[in-house]
């Protein structure tokens, strides 16, 4: 089923999501959703906060990168690379927008798939890139506030472009 995906300046992308104690009916039945949403707006990441749900867990699904749709529960960072790549991100909850935004380049990444096995994963570029998107979103944490102070103005502009409401006070 296809969720309402929550939308820049809603107070609920500021909430830090809760690990998942118990991978039941109701989280399996949220990563479906998750797809469902994520592909009809053509993403290739989405956070459960995005579509309301306060929970540690993110999907994710990048062409010719992942191998198959991946589902990520209480993911964790183990290790970041010193060297950066700088992409130009954006994001389902700021729908038209896009910024270069620096990153560690490669993570070590720890986390439980839908059957609740634990994984660990070294991941390098995009991917990792994706994953560090998602993981801050768990935390409240949008891509835009990765940008730097002096980056804001021009942020706000192009929020303006997209008749988004300019979200840093500058
Ligand atoms: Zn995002």
């Amino acid at each position: 089923m296809i969720r309402k995906i929550v939308l820049l300046h809603n107070p609920v992308l500021k909430k830090k999501s809760a690990p998942i104690e118990k991978i039941d009916d109701a989280v399996r039945t949220l990563a479906a959703d998750m797809f469902d949403t994520m592909y009809a707006a053509n993403g290739i990441g989405l956070a459960a906060i995005q579509v309301g749900e306060p929970r540690r867990m993110f999907v994710a699904d990048i062409p010719e990168i992942t191998k198959e749709p991946m589902v990520f529960i209480n993911p964790v960072i183990r290790e970041s690379s010193k060297s950066k790549m700088v992409y130009e991100e954006g994001c389902l909850s700021i729908p038209g927008v896009k910024y270069k935004i620096g990153r560690p380049k490669k993570v070590v990444l720890e986390f439980l798939d839908l059957e609740g096995k634990k994984q660990e994963m070294e991941l390098q570029d995009l991917f990792a890139i994706c994953v560090q998107h998602e993981i801050d979103h768990l935390d409240g944490i949008l891509f835009i506030e990765r940008a730097g102070l002096k980056a804001r103005k021009a942020i706000n502009e192009l929020l303006e472009e997209k008749d988004i409401k300019p979200y840093f006070k500058v």
